[in-house]
């Protein structure tokens, strides 16, 4: 079945493992790999390989960096006894973005989805459950407001109340006005102030 060469179809093989990638589109991804110089090729290769080998879970918060601790958790600016509880590393940057939070995350590396099978104990739980035992005032929920988002938060409101540590919810935000980019931050902004107490 290998129409061109074998090489050519493990590395579409491969490509098309990859999240939104079809056939297709690992095919034509295949054919502009090899079409570029070698080097070119070599640093994309080399680029993921760095970044698997080098980044990893902060020991705090568990978003991806390459230190021990992330930038957020090693920055002694950052009120450690506020901490929002986001889905994955592209939620907290987006919050992080709005640079007016001065707390610091946990990233769950999902959310509870009993459709997909995804328990609480596939999600960085635990990890924020530990955190808890140390000085903490308020836990924000900002979870999406997808399904999953929802059940999530709940579970993890139910799970923290008896500890008495305040546990909110940020509000959905209602898009206004502006470019795109302003309305992401205006809108978190607002969900962040009109956050609930659960
Ligand atoms: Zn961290």
């Amino acid at each position: 079945m290998d129409y061109f060469s074998g090489y050519i179809s493990a590395l579409v093989e491969q490509l098309s493992h990859l999240p939104g990638i079809g056939p297709k589109t690992a095919q034509r991804l295949a054919f502009y790999i090899i079409s570029q110089p070698a080097e070119k090729a070599e640093r994309l290769a080399s680029s993921i390989l760095d970044a698997r080998r080098n980044v990893r879970y902060c020991k705090n918060c568990c978003t991806l960096t390459d230190e021990e601790l992330c930038p957020v958790c090693s920055n002694p600016k950052r009120d450690k006894k506020t901490i929002m509880v986001v889905e994955t590393p592209r939620d907290q940057a987006a919050y992080e973005k709005t640079g007016k939070y001065g707390g610091v995350y946990h990233v769950l590396h999902g959310a509870i989805s009993p459709m997909l099978g995804i328990g609480p104990d596939d999600i960085r739980l635990k990890e924020l459950m530990a955190r808890l035992s140390g000085d903490v005032d308020e836990v924000i929920i900002a979870t999406n407001s997808s399904l999953e988002g929802e059940t999530t938060a709940m579970y993890i409101s139910r799970l923290i109340k008896p500890t008495g540590i305040r546990v909110t919810r940020i509000a959905s935000g209602v898009p206004v006005g502006g470019d795109l980019e302003n309305i992401d931050e205006v809108t978190l902004l607002r969900a962040l102030e009109g956050r609930r107490q659960l």
